[in-house]
């Protein structure tokens, strides 16, 4: 191309760099070969450092200034094909973010590293046709013997992930078969998997039926399909039936889930149903790992792909549907740097591919909701239990006026030994992990405050350390003040492990479980306590809302909600959808399969129509009037928001670059749009910085957009933005 006839080519490329920009290159002059195609990887000199990008696209506009050539093209084939280019393209327009850390979001660390785009070997082995010479080797090894069997008892072989589910320890008795030459090993890393369906032994019920018919019938084109059903009424059901649709037509299907390590028994239940190579993308694997579960994505050989959050962003070989299960989970809101939605980024993606995208709640947000009203979306509604279960009761017991027991009232001590003296068990829900939150001097009143953020630090007893839950910071738990040097040192309130300990004080027989994010650190802890509680071996569960996830606990006929009330008068403007999600979830834990379940709110406020109208009517109408208060007070779904944050180690800096964003915003906006603020943020000083925010809303989400990136390329270009951290949250989750 280095021949001057050529028309120009100019390269604009996406590097990993906090900067709302792209960069032109030029091809060196002696380029031979036709220009590299967009989605490729190219090694390119930013500044004085050498960095790998991606091809955006290819223009022919002379840019003002001097361009630099490209090195290396390290894809033959584009990593991104056509259409993950313009969902990427349209994210970092749409949150207004970056697109270098767009991409950087998208791609494994290994591609953005530079390494090759290629899989690790997959092994299958097969049996070789043996003598009985060699058969008769095996007599008196068991395991190998039991190991060649299976191997042998499926004509194509058989591969890792089902030696696996079969054996613990088979990598020495292969070896062993292997070198007796009784089996051939094949690289099928390159082999679309094959899938064995196994049918379950019931049939769908109507409402599960119809679901399922409704999405087979729009299987061709976008549509959005909100599957609402109480746990256990079978959505996960719908899930399989809808994918093993997709997968009979040769199509992939993507499941996009909160959080992997919540949610095994989804990806076991993909894995029984349809015997075949899953592609499992979630924040646990190494980047080994990752690259190849999304290069098997990328090739189409894996068929089911289920991820957390970013894994909307994994190429697809012949996308057919997307799942989204628990749809409402905040955990799909990324709330740092790149602040998307993979909910709606899904969305998109569904309508950019015209495929149907199928989002799946036991309490839907009443954003999804609320497309159903406006008729973007078909609700499918699942409204009874499967098999024998029937809605709980829910019961609401006043707070006042009664001691305490690690925050449990008598009457609930009292249903917890009912329950278990029935042989059940009980899920005790308290939304406060460690021992108390907050620790005083019963002599000089000092308390326990983080250093660097404007909170309290929470007790943890089991440590022995005190910690802040904002930002981490911790200390040992001094034995005394260290203001006044008293060891009158108070552990005010409780949380998890002090109910733990007041429960296994009272029912030391029982079994008593804690269940959050301290107790389930290490790895695999979380299902090691899944299977105590499955087995019953333990009765009484305490847990925070890592409990509220999708799991079944059979077992459990009560459950007790130790303190409702933060949802009733929380900052949040999502306080009460969070609570009523939180205690329709939790609820729905309870009801044993053949008995009553009931649920117990302890409440400061009994008589709040909240708790009464959460009663009264199902989860759907009690949502309607939500939207009702919403619409009143014109806050999402009814309006369109974005908060501006600012932080720094100074307040003045915070306020100086903050006072001058608001007037420039002035100046832009049109009178309709609000602006509310710029005001100090609910938590002032965060891990050392002080933070203020503006929040913007208007009813047109287009005409918004627009005053957005006009205002930020401002705020790009501000001197005093140099000093402060600043971001612009678009449809925020949270407004602190
Ligand atoms: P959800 O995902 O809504 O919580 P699941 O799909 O996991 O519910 O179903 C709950 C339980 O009911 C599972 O054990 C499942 O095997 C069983 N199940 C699902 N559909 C049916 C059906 N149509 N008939 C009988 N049992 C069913
Ligand atoms: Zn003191
Ligand atoms: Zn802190």
């Amino acid at each position: 191309m280095g021949t001057e006839s050529a028309t120009p080519v100019y390269l604009r490329i996406a590097i990993s760099i906090p900067l709302r920009k792209s960069f032109d290159y030029c091809l060196p002059d002696d380029w031979q070969s036709p220009p590299p195609r967009p989605g490729s990887r190219i090694k390119v000199t930013f500044g004085n450092k050498s960095v790998i990008g991606v091809l955006l696209y290819i223009h022919h506009e002379k840019p003002a200034y001097k361009l630099r050539a490209i090195g290396e093209v390290l894809d033959y084939q584009p990593l991104i094909d056509p259409h993950l280019l313009e969902l990427l393209n349209w994210a970092a327009d749409y949150y207004c973010h970056a697109i270098g850390e767009v991409f950087a979001t998208a791609l494994p660390a290994r591609l953005r590293q530079g390494m090759s785009a290629n899989k690790s070997p997959v092994y299958r082995w097969t049996a070789v046709i043996d003598t009985g010479e060699q058969q008769a080797k095996l007599a008196n090894a068991p395991k190998q013997q039991a190991l060649y069997q299976f191997i042998s008892s499926s004509k194509d072989g058989r591969q890792e992930f089902e030696l696996n589910a079969n054996f613990v320890n088979w990598r020495a008795p292969l070896k062993a078969l292997e070198q007796k030459n009784l089996l051939s090993q094949n690289d099928v890393s390159n082999k679309p998997s094959d899938f064995h369906y196994q049918a379950p032994d019931y049939r769908l019920n109507p409402a599960q039926q119809k679901a399922l018919d409704t999405l087979i019938d729009n299987s061709g084109h976008f549509m959005t399909l909100l599957l609402h059903g109480v746990t256990g009424s079978g959505k996960t059901e719908v899930y399989l039936q809808s994918s093993l649709h997709m997968l009979q037509q040769g199509r992939q299907v993507l499941i996009l889930v909160p959080e992997i390590g919540l949610t095994p028994q989804l990806v076991a239940s993909f894995q029984s149903r349809f015997a075949t190579t899953i592609a499992v993308l979630h924040s646990g694997l190494n980047d080994r790992e990752r690259l190849d579960a999304w290069l098997s994505a990328r090739d189409g050989t894996a068929k089911i792909i289920i991820g957390t959050r970013s894994a909307v962003f994994v190429p697809l070989q012949a996308p057919g549907l997307i799942i989204i299960d628990e749809e409402h989970d905040s955990s799909f809101k990324q709330m740092e740097g790149f602040r998307y939605s993979a909910r709606d980024v899904a969305i998109k993606r569904a309508s950019l591919l015209n495929i149907p995208v199928l989002l799946g709640s036991a309490t839907p947000s009443l954003e999804s909701f609320s497309n159903v009203h406006a008729g973007k979306s078909t609700l499918l509604h699942l409204p009874d239990r499967t098999g024998e279960a029937s809605h709980p009761d829910i019961f609401r017991l006043d707070l006042r006026g009664h001691k305490l027991t690690g925050g449990l009232l008598p009457h609930s001590l009292k249903t917890i030994k009912e329950e278990i003296d029935h042989g059940g068990q009980v899920l005790i829900f308290l939304n406060r992990r460690g021992y108390a939150p907050a620790m005083v001097c019963d002599s000089c009143g000092w308390i326990a405050e983080c250093h660097h953020c404007d909170i309290r630090m929470t007790v943890h007893r089991r440590d022995a350390r005190l910690r802040c839950h904002v930002c981490s910071h911790e200390i040992p738990l001094p034995d005394s003040c260290p203001d006044c040097g008293s060891n009158q040192l108070i552990k005010l309130g409780y949380g998890t492990e002090k109910l733990e300990d007041v429960l296994q004080e009272k029912f030391p027989d029982a079994g008593v479980i804690r269940i959050d994010r301290d107790s389930t650190r290490r790895k695999d802890a979380f299902q090691k306590i899944i299977q105590s509680v499955r087995s019953g071996e333990k009765k009484i569960l305490i847990g925070t809302q890592m409990l509220a996830k999708g799991h079944h606990f059979p077992q459990v006929g009560t459950v007790i909600i130790v303190d409702a009330d933060n949802g009733l008068y929380g900052l949040d403007f999502r306080a009460q959808e969070h609570m009523a999600q939180l205690i329709t979830q939790v609820a729905g834990r309870a009801g044993r399969e053949h008995r009553h379940g009931k649920v117990y709110i302890q409440t400061w406020h009994p008589d709040h129509p909240f708790f009464e109208a959460l009663q009264s009517q199902p989860y759907y109408d009690f949502c309607h009037k939500l939207l009702k208060e919403r619409e009143v007070t014109g806050m999402p779904p009814y309006s369109y928001l974005a908060l501006l944050r600012v932080e720094s180690n100074q307040m003045t800096q915070t306020e100086s670059f903050i006072n001058q964003a608001t007037q420039a915003l002035k100046e832009l906006a049109p009178p309709q749009l609000e602006i509310l603020g710029p005001a100090i943020a609910p938590l002032e000083r965060k891990a050392g910085y002080f933070r203020m925010q503006l929040l913007l809303k208007s009813a047109h989400r287009a005409e918004l957009r627009r005053i957005l990136s006009q205002w930020i390329a401002l705020m790009d270009n501000m001197k005093s933005a140099k000093k402060v951290r600043w971001s612009v949250d678009i449809d925020p989750y949270n407004l602190y």
